[in-house]
């Protein structure tokens, strides 16, 4: 521990509540949660040898997380509080010893501690009427909207009750990896672990992206379990999961700390294998008696501890940094790793990202690093073990001319990355191709990286339209490495298929700078053809709600490059769908550009169909009620919206509304 002072503790309190933001808020954290805990210990040991420096704004004191205003909030009668942390065997029997010296001898019951977020769910009559998150303990955000497409929470109970319950909302690792595979091919950062993306997914304020995001949740408490002659608590996760929540099948009741440490050990083992992550165990008295004589801190019950993991990390040699150019010309570093186990799967490789992240970290050729996989499924270089070095590394250099085409490279104002100028490079050729097929754009199966990097060295390929000729090269295709004449087979009927696609997956294969699937999607249902959208201009483009005016520029001068318009022209005679096949967007002057909230039962149609046809006039939905809302739309029993809407006099409508405009429209 460094040195115990007040400006220690400042800086700590400091830097625990900047790491609270980034994780609670932005769902994007900094440091690692090993990290984190790391410092809060440090601080928790500080303030308890000086207790007269303690401070209010504390990270001690409060449970972590805030209330964005784009949410309603939801008060919490009963508080949600976290969890005190413990790191090892001695720990837990400290802890159990508080309690048998309290006069207790109780059993417990050991949970798994999914790594998740937590939330309240209020049930009245057996419907599901609030979901919120915890927020700072006392006051959550409303996220009915989103937890209702969270197909293992049930909307209606197998009892009419009124009832709250709380568990755990998750990401699995699955839907992780397919959703980063999916960012990646979009441009976009992958998420960094379920957690995050779980917290992220559930604060959208679009249910429709929530609902893409396949979460999950496994409830683990009842908070008022008298009110249903309950008196413990796996009692009461029996009572849960007959009612038709989700509990998870690893509860067990123990006795003592053997039975406690026999769970741990046994628990951690099968870790990898679960498709959800964990992060540690929870122990909890059992009977609820004893549970409400112990009682709480502000933060924490004393009835329960959660035991946390020790981080996976593993240790290998950084062998060398090599350089890959992006589809745009991006270039990246990699770390080229002794290949090492972690969690399961062999890594040998690992981004870098970019010269500044590979300097912050001081990173030399030959140093022992540390590896983890962040989300259990992206290789992270997390340091290097400087204490290791033996004079022999090689500091990192960052090289100046692109590996491929030897271009001089260039560095925009401002930004980290380097690029190659060079639109002729190889290599960003053969990314560009990739991209081309990748699943949100032409989405042709059976092209992977390796085959297309054959296709082109082999000369089979030299631009896009290339690959809707292979057909006449099938002999050769199949006499190529890993190739069969059924492999072969089913590569031209998918290429085949995608002639068929809608405008926007085209217009986004082509890679227009800065133009990802949303753009792509925005351009094609607007221009419907490509003939159309090649002629507008700048100005026309930024008429274009979320068009602004780099993406205009990057459109007008992507389309006046001849090589460019030869492609586009190429694979019309190849026979590729140019329109828009998606649904018509007939802007109403009530709806265009409006913005509207749903509230109460729509009688006459579904919320998604409400919201399919508001769109489909050229509006909006949003969830919460501002003065920008242009309107209200109630069906039956209407919630805190309808009252926020009369306060600030904002129109309300009714169904119907909505149907006579369609009908008109017909
Ligand atoms: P916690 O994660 O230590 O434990 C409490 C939470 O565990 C509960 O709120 C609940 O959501 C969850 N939980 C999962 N399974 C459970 C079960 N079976 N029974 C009961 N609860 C269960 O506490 P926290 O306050 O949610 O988060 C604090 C932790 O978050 C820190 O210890 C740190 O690891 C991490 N954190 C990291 C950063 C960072 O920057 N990396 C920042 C803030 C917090």
């Amino acid at each position: 521990m460094d040195e115990i002072t007040q400006e220690r503790m400042n800086l700590l309190i400091d830097l625990l509540n900047d790491a609270n933001y980034r994780y609670y808020v932005l769902d994007d954290p900094t440091i690692t949660d090993q990290e984190y805990d790391k410092y809060l210990r440090e601080l928790q040991e500080i303030e308890a040898i000086h207790p007269e420096w303690k401070k209010e704004d504390s990270p001690t004191l409060h449970v972590g997380g805030e209330v964005i205003d784009s949410f309603e909030k939801v008060e919490h009668k009963i508080p949600m509080l976290s969890l005190g942390d413990v790191f090892n065997e001695a720990e837990i029997v400290s802890f159990l010893e508080r309690i048998e010296n309290a006069g207790f001898h109780p059993n417990y019951v050991c949970e798994l501690k999914i790594d998740g977020l937590s939330v309240s769910l209020h049930y009245e009559k057996g419907k599901l009427i609030t979901a919120a998150t915890r927020g700072n303990g006392v006051v959550g955000e409303d996220i009915t909207h989103n937890v209702k497409t969270i197909k293992s929470i049930p909307l209606r109970l197998k009892e009419d009750i009124d009832i709250e319950v709380r568990g755990e909302i998750y990401m699995s690792k699955k839907t992780l990896e397919t959703l980063n595979k999916e960012r990646i091919a979009h441009g976009e950062k992958p998420l960094q672990n379920t957690r995050n993306a779980a917290a992220g997914s559930i604060r959208q304020l679009d249910s429709k992206i929530a609902a893409k995001r396949n979460l999950d949740a496994f409830i683990y408490h009842l908070p008022n379990p008298l009110d249903y002659d309950i008196h413990t608590h796996h009692e009461a996760l029996d009572f849960m999961k007959k009612l038709g929540f989700k509990t998870n099948p690893n509860n067990r009741i123990v006795h003592n700390i053997g039975e406690v440490m026999d769970y741990i050990h046994e628990k951690g083992q099968m870790r990898d294998k679960l498709d959800y992550d964990i992060d540690g165990i929870v122990i909890k008295v059992d009977s609820i008696d004893q549970q409400m004589a112990l009682g709480y801190t502000a933060k924490t019950p004393r009835w329960a501890i959660a035991y946390k993991f020790p981080a996976q990390e593993v240790l290998t040699k950084l062998k060398d940094i090599i350089f890959t150019v992006g589809r745009t010309g991006q270039i990246t570093p990699n770390a080229i790793l002794d290949p090492v186990i972690v969690m399961g799967s062999t890594i040998s490789r690992a981004t870098l990202h970019n010269e500044d992240y590979v300097k912050n970290k001081d990173l030399r050729i030959g140093d022992i690093v540390s590896i983890r996989k962040a989300g259990d499924v992206i290789p992270e270089v997390v340091e290097a073990k400087k204490e290791r070095r033996d004079g022999t590394e090689k500091p990192f250099e960052m090289i100046e001319q692109c590996p491929i085409c030897q271009t001089k490279l260039i560095k925009k104002e401002g930004q980290v990355d380097y690029y190659c100028p060079n639109a002729a490079c190889p290599a960003r050729h053969v990314e560009s191709f990739i991209h081309f097929v990748s699943r949100p754009a032409m989405n042709i199966e059976g092209l992977g990286d390796r085959i297309m990097e054959d296709l082109y060295n082999f000369h089979f390929i030299h631009s896009i339209a290339d690959i809707y000729q292979l057909y006449t090269k099938k002999d050769q295709l199949i006499k190529l490495e890993g190739y069969g004449e059924k492999s072969v087979e089913k590569l031209l009927d998918s290429i085949e298929k995608s002639k068929e696609n809608s405008l926007e997956r085209l217009l986004f294969g082509l890679g227009i700078s800065h133009v990802g699937a949303e753009k792509a999607k925005v351009l094609a249902s607007h221009f419907k053809t490509m003939d159309q959208l090649m002629r507008a201009t700048k100005e026309e483009l930024m008429a274009l709600d979320d068009i602004g005016p780099i993406i205009a520029e990057n459109v007008v001068a992507y389309f006046a490059d001849p090589t460019n318009q030869d492609i586009i022209a190429t694979l019309q005679a190849y026979g590729l769908n140019m329109k828009y096949l998606g649904t018509e967007i007939v802007l109403d002057e009530n709806f265009a550009g409006k913005k509207f909230v749903l509230t109460g039962t729509l009688t006459k149609m579904t919320r998604e169909k409400a919201k399919a046809l508001i769109e489909q006039l050229g509006g909006k939905t949003v969830e919460s009620v501002s003065k920008n809302t242009t309107a209200v739309i109630v069906g039956e029993n209407p919630g805190s919206k309808y009252d926020k809407a009369k306060s600030l006099q904002i129109p309300i409508w009714s169904e119907n509304e909505i149907l006579e405009k369609v009908e008109k429209l017909n």
